[in-house]
């Protein structure tokens, strides 16, 4: 015996209580697949895209086998436009070829496009005029009791044809049942699927062969509002067409593909599904708030950028010292390139490791007053590279919950016990090495000033606990070499050594050009040198880079680099924002500057939502002023905040026109 089995899901409660539709789907299956069946309708409710369905209707009904009809499968064409406007136009054109006016299409298709709820049924419409003809509102005409009459066999012949997937059946099933309804001229569907693009029309071309044409894409992907147009007959009864489509059982034959190559004509070769995934994914991408895209800047120097054709005032640069844009560290680089050439050509180990390096890893262990140095390709390399260097799967690596992302990356690639302490939090933190059985390496690692709040790690505590419970203890300096500690970092700020003491750092950053190193003892310095795979796999940075970097190092370390400018600018800057009456965390509070303030360039400006903070970035673009609007998930929720970051090319006069303009712009903020 044949059942049909139906599921309605709704999120919000059951749909007549106002619960918010999810899913629905409709078989017609042996008695023996009805358990099976209804835990897939099950699981699709609770797994969907459009999200988790809290009420689940299942229905079973056995079909009387004297009120059901066969029918043709339709045969099917494929469409690909190259934009929206081309497919939709394309959908209209051929539906208008068979037998709908023009212009009733097009009323159809905007009809569809200007939902504001996804309908659970069909409209049906008048194939000359467009007017709606049913009276059944948001629910429209439904389409149920069908299916293939052998499911397995169809689904055999579709995916042979690489038609894969449910939804082409689905679709080929529904489309042939509304089809086989003789006061059905054709239908136009857009996907209410937010992870689909597609839609089709049907209609019967001029042998009356009933045709399924896919069209794509249709709408935006990430849309979750689609539908469905039946165009009925002049004089059709909008009823009788509900009553057949809703209540008579309509079994599809197999397709025949192959005896009906001539009317399939799929118009272009079908995509594989991997790229036509990968196209929707980006697009929806394209469509989501977490979009990210490059903007081609020419920066004059750390404070003068110009953007879109527009000069602007920049407070979004980690080239803190403004080395990037000096005459001299040009010089150094040019220098570099003409004893050298402009690549390395090979990994250090090999024959890349040209003679300034060695005196670059000398100049950066004396900056950090270590033993060695190492330098590796960029700073995310170094992370990368230094923990899974130094930690293995028996070992434990304890990072603070703020930590940059490559030390994220390097904890997971190392396969070691990851624990995460609380930002900052030494008592949670000693807590978690106390009850750590005692086996296996363990290091702790930290941001030295952590780049998105700009607060610096408490590193003599967090060396008491190093030395406590036997751990190594690396501080990442991106955001402190050059800055604070009179350049030389936090271990300098604080006035900390030790021979268990990893200082890791960028060239990328203050030293205005790129790379990343670690200094510390020798024994540390061997061991990455030999196992740290970013450092072994990669080839050496190039002449020009390692001439800049070490121009840059040797003009800090000298006191030649603007290290107390920036430090001025920093005060300045928190001055005129008290004054602004702005709070900036580790800066300002109350219209003062706060007792224990942070030396930091980095500057936090916490404004709660989303909707605020990107108002105030955009009104501050608006004024040729940039400065980046970070949000979750870079951020927790409501934390969303305004950063900017000073520089020692900024001057006084703007630095003070930057709080005006800041305390106009979020004083206007709702
Ligand atoms: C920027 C940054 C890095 C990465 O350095 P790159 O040289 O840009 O790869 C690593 N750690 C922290 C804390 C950073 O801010």
């Amino acid at each position: 015996m044949v059942f049909s089995i139906r599921m309605r899901a709704a999120q919000g409660g059951a749909h007549e209580k106002g619960g918010r539709h999810i899913s629905g789907a409709e078989r017609l299956v042996g008695e023996d697949a009805l358990s099976r069946t209804a835990g897939e309708m099950v699981e699709r409710a609770l797994h969907h895209s459009k999200g988790r369905a809290d009420f689940i209707r299942i229905t079973m009904e056995e079909v009387d086998p004297a009120s059901t009809k066969e029918i043709e499968p339709p045969a099917i064409r494929e469409y690909e436009g190259k934009t929206m406007e081309e497919t939709r136009e394309k959908g209209l054109a051929v539906l208008a070829a068979h037998g709908v006016n023009r212009t009733a299409a097009e009323k159809a298709l905007q009809a569809l496009l200007s939902l504001d709820v996804s309908m659970r049924g069909a409209m049906a419409v008048s194939a000359e005029t467009g007017e709606r003809m049913d009276s059944l509102g948001d629910r429209g005409i439904r389409v149920t009791r069908m299916g293939f009459r052998d499911k397995a066999e169809a689904a055999r012949v579709l995916v042979s044809h690489g038609y894969e997937g449910m939804h082409i059946r689905e679709a080929l099933v529904l489309a042939g049942k509304v089809l086989s309804c003789e006061d059905v001229l054709g239908e136009l569907c857009i996907s209410d699927d937010p992870e689909y693009t597609t839609g089709y029309v049907s209609y019967r071309d001029e042998s009356g062969i009933p045709v399924y044409c896919r069209l794509e894409p249709l709408k935006p992907a990430g849309c979750a509002l689609g539908g469905r147009v039946f165009f009925l007959k002049d004089g059709a009864d909008p009823e009788k067409v509900r009553a057949y489509l809703e209540e008579t059982t309509v079994f599809v034959r197999t397709p025949a593909l192959s005896q009906t190559a001539e009317i399939t004509d799929r118009t272009k070769e079908r995509k594989s599904d991997l790229l036509t995934g990968l196209a929707a994914e980006a697009e929806s991408l394209r469509h989501s708030s977490v979009y990210r895209k490059v903007t081609d800047t020419v920066q004059h120097d750390a404070a003068h950028a110009r953007v879109g054709g527009e000069d602007c005032l920049m407070l979004t640069t980690n080239n803190y010292l403004g080395l990037a844009h000096r005459k001299d560290m040009e010089e150094a680089a040019a220098e570099a390139v003409r004893q050298y050439g402009t690549g390395s050509g090979g990994s250090r180990l090999l024959s890349g490791s040209f003679p300034l390096f060695t005196e670059l890893e000398k100049a950066l262990a004396a900056l950090k007053e270590t033993e060695s140095a190492l330098v590796f390709n960029t700073g995310y390399m170094t992370n990368l590279g230094t923990v899974s260097a130094l930690i293995g799967p028996k070992d434990h690596v304890f990072s603070d919950s703020l930590n940059h992302a490559s030390i994220i990356d390097g904890c997971r690639l190392s396969r070691g016990h990851i624990h995460v302490y609380p930002h900052n939090d030494l008592t949670a933190l000693s807590e978690m090495l106390e009850d750590l059985p005692d086996e296996g390496r363990r290091l702790i690692i930290t941001d030295g000033v952590f780049s998105m709040d700009g607060d610096i790690a408490d590193l003599p505590g967090l060396l008491r606990l190093a030395e406590k419970y036997d751990c190594l203890l690396a501080v990442d300096d991106a955001h402190a070499t050059g800055i604070i500690g009179n350049g030389r970092g936090t271990a300098h700020y604080f006035g900390v050594s030790s021979p268990r003491l990893l200082q890791i750092g960028t060239l990328s950053k203050a030293v205005g050009s790129e790379g990343g190193f670690v200094c510390a003892s020798e024994t540390i310095i061997t061991l990455l040198r030999n196992r740290a795979r970013s450092f072994i796999f990669s080839t050496a940075l190039t002449p020009p880079d390692i001439g800049a970097a070490l121009a840059g190092v040797r003009l800090i370390a000298s006191g030649k680099a603007p290290v107390r400018k920036l430090q001025d600018n920093i005060s300045f800057l928190a001055g005129k924002l008290a004054e602004a009456g702005i709070d900036v965390p580790g800066k300002t509070k109350d219209g003062k500057v706060i007792e224990d303030f942070l030396p930091t360039p980095i500057f936090p400006i916490v404004l709660g939502s989303d909707e605020r903070t990107l108002a105030a970035a955009e009104q501050l673009r608006e004024r040729q002023i940039l400065l980046s609007a970070i949000r979750p998930p870079t951020v927790p929720k409501g934390e969303s905040r305004l950063r900017l970051t000073v520089t020692a090319d900024h001057s006084f006069g703007e630095l003070a026109y930057l709080a005006d303009t800041l305390k106009e712009v979020i004083g206007n903020l709702s």
